[in-house]
């Protein structure tokens, strides 16, 4: 018997060739078969009149045939049939290209419903190619994403066989406490009716069934992560007075910073391992708390590792520290891979010895020959949190330090508890005074000269600007192509003189890095990139970007890129571009103009946009999501009751076992990517 655990070949028909068609869009079990939703549906259970029927835009009529006429050749290779129909309201004609197939099924005197665009003109409307409607054809049929070679019928096919197969063999993983209690269908009909539904309303509850599975069967695996997690640490530290970290500090830390300190040191003061993310918008000073993380250890005489994505930023993040730590006199080292082996050997021994208790560096820190002789706290970027590898890695060296991930990437509360239920998170929600806001113009591209003339004049009085062109499409080749010829027409404006860096993603790390420190420098005066910038680079002499085709960013990702600049102490611009100014877009770039809380910025992007945009921008914990919605919130809150509804039941799940069994599937699948 089937299982859904078979590899897809076992379904008859798919042979191999089929099966990496599959395997192409992430199909390989009988499981991933069933669960491979539709994208949408074409309904054509709401019959319009041919008079009534829009223009351009699908819809369905129920006609009889009056006519056909004969086979019209219309140029080499090009076969038109064509038949004429007609009900109570008006007569249309019915049009085919080489589908004598589709053209023969139709019989004169017959009545058929068609789906289609209806064209034409005013004597007599026309629908190219439509769907014809045979008996036993669902009314509302399943769109799937396809690629060359697999037909959405194929799909059908495939997938009704599944569903017969597996018909009343369903085990509901769901506990029938919360299906009662949110009155959820159950998940064979479910099952059945997204890909086939009876109705729309059949397939309404059946996606919120199986979103709501999506969901609970997410957060249970973040909470039994989060419960696997509980080992002993080994670290255990006692308080150490945060007035002393403060004291060292050139000013005075704020509220939400002061109150981020007070989580960390309370994790680290237990036995099991801290396990927090710190959320700040940028340049709301989460490095300022991090460092006073690595001076509890250090007080206790724990070692820290700050770990960076790039070369760059760990150079960075090492200047930072040390702002910080040097007045209190812990030295803080750096290990990265193009630093010559004598000096990493250097850094190495002194790890060993406990000579050396804070370091900063890239990956290569922990998952290289790296030994340290007391390990106590590992801080990572979000979008480096670490895998299960490197997990393994420590916990085979023994360690199970405490762990800290930093985020600038605001994201809106019932989000992050979805993304990072795994971890334990504070927020912090207050800039340091005296910030002042960026200012911030939305403008067209008519005024594009005016916008490069007052980069010029930046330009003038010593600063620097960055230039932001957005990836037009996926294709890398044309990426380049298109910042390069950007590049030629940035030399023949005003800016044309001054001495300019082009950043792409492309670009080998070691270049990027090259010219990322000249920019530094200053020796770059402009930086044009894609959007590899994004990452946290801090040049405080920068303090004007300007962002082409602003439209295409989500509001977040367009927060982020502003946040480059305002980093000194002089007063900062961030222009936005648009050559589309939309209603909707001149809306949503004035939320960019009107506020600069990265928070409230977030939550509009998400209500605008939708959750499916809003990621398409930035890994997640387990994103993404095969059907749930995650700007619903009713849902997130719902799920959120129904894991905690069953985890207080039973905190292991092993009263639920096909339930636990999807969590810890899910584990698997992921586990390597992205948790922390
Ligand atoms: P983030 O990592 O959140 O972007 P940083 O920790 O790098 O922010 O801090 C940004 C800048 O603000 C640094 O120059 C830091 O010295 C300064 N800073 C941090 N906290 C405060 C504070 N409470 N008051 C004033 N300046 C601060
Ligand atoms: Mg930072």
């Amino acid at each position: 018997m089937i299982s859904l655990t078979d590899n897809i070949t076992s379904v008859p028909q798919i042979g191999k060739k089929r099966a990496e068609l599959y395997n192409k869009l992430g199909v390989y079990t009988v499981g991933d078969l069933l669960t491979f939703f539709p994208r949408d549906h074409t309904d054509m259970t709401e019959i319009t009149s041919v008079a009534d029927a829009p223009y351009d835009e699908p819809c369905t009529v129920q006609v009889t045939v009056t006519g056909k006429m004969a086979a019209q050749r219309i140029r080499s290779g090009l076969i038109l049939y064509k038949a004429v129909a007609e009900d109570e309201s008006d007569n249309m004609s019915i049009v085919f290209y080489n589908n004598r197939f589709a053209f023969d099924a139709l019989e004169e005197g017959g009545t058929y419903r068609l789906y289609g665009k209806m064209s034409g003109n005013m004597v007599r409307r026309e629908m190219n190619s439509p769907l014809v409607v045979t008996d036993g054809m669902p009314l509302i049929r399943p769109k799937y994403h396809l690629t060359e070679g697999l037909t959405a019928p194929m799909v059908m096919t495939n997938i009704s066989y599944l569903l017969k197969c597996f018909n009343e063999r369903i085990d509901d993983p769901m506990p029938d406490m919360v299906r009662s209690r949110f009155e959820l269908t159950t998940e064979e009909y479910a099952l059945k009716n997204i890909h086939f539904p009876e109705s729309m309303h059949a397939l309404e509850i059946s996606r919120r069934r199986l979103s709501f599975d999506e969901l609970v069967i997410n957060q249970a695996a973040m909470r039994l992560l989060k419960g696997a997690n509980s080992v002993t640490t080994g670290c255990v530290m006692k308080e150490v007075p945060i007035e002393d970290y403060e004291a060292a500090l050139p000013f005075e830390l704020t509220a939400a910073q002061k109150r981020a300190c007070a989580d960390i040191f309370a994790d680290m003061k237990k036995d099991t391992p801290m396990n927090r993310l710190v959320q700040g918008d940028v340049g709301s000073g989460k490095t300022a708390v991090a460092a006073a993380a690595c001076y509890m250890a250090y007080k206790n005489g724990y070692q820290s590792a700050l770990m960076a994505p790039t070369e760059i930023l760990a150079v960075q993040h090492c200047e930072t520290l040390k702002k910080f730590l040097s007045p209190l006199g812990i030295e803080v080292g750096l290990l990265t891979g193009s630093m010559t082996q004598k000096q990493k050997n250097e850094i190495k021994s002194k790890l060993m010895s406990g000579e050396l208790m804070v370091v900063t560096g890239t990956h290569a820190l922990i998952s290289d020959s790296t030994e340290f002789l007391s390990l106590g706290l590992i801080i990572t970027d979000e979008q480096h949190r670490f895998g299960v590898e490197q997990r393994k890695l420590l916990a085979g060296k023994g360690m199970h330090p405490h762990k800290l991930v930093m985020s600038a990437t605001p994201i809106p509360r019932t989000l992050a508890l979805i993304m990072y239920g795994d971890l334990d998170i504070s927020v912090i929600n207050e800039l340091p005074k005296g910030r002042q806001k960026i200012e911030t113009y939305a403008v067209t591209g008519k005024l594009r000269d005016r916008a490069l003339g007052f980069v010029k004049r930046e330009l003038d009085s010593g600063h620097q600007a960055y230039i932001v062109c957005p990836m037009i499409d996926d294709d890398p080749e044309s990426e380049i192509q298109n910042v390069e010829s950007y590049m030629e027409r940035l030399k023949e404006s005003v800016l044309g003189g001054y001495p300019t860096g082009l950043l792409h993603g492309r670009l080998p790390a070691a270049e990027k890095d090259q010219i990322m420190t000249e920019f530094k420098n200053g020796e770059l005066k402009i930086l044009v990139s894609t959007t590899v910038i994004e990452v946290g680079v801090d040049v405080p002499n920068a303090t004007v970007i300007m962002i082409e085709s602003s439209e295409r960013f989500g509001l977040a990702q367009l927060h982020q890129l502003r946040g480059r600049v305002g980093r000194g102490q002089d007063r900062s611009y961030c222009i936005l571009l648009t050559d589309n100014a939309t209603d909707e877009v001149r809306s949503r770039l004035r939320i960019m103009a009107d506020t600069s809380d990265g928070f409230a910025i977030a939550e509009e992007d998400l209500k605008m946009r939708g959750a499916g945009e809003f990621f398409g921008v930035r890994q997640s914990g387990f994103a993404p999501f095969k059907i749930a919605d995650l700007s619903d919130r009713e849902l997130l809150s719902e799920t959120s009751s129904a894991v905690t509804m069953i985890m207080e039941k039973c905190p292991d799940l092993s009263e639920f076992p096909l339930l636990r069994e999807r969590a810890q599937a899910l584990i698997d699948r992921n586990g390597a990517e992205g948790m922390n």
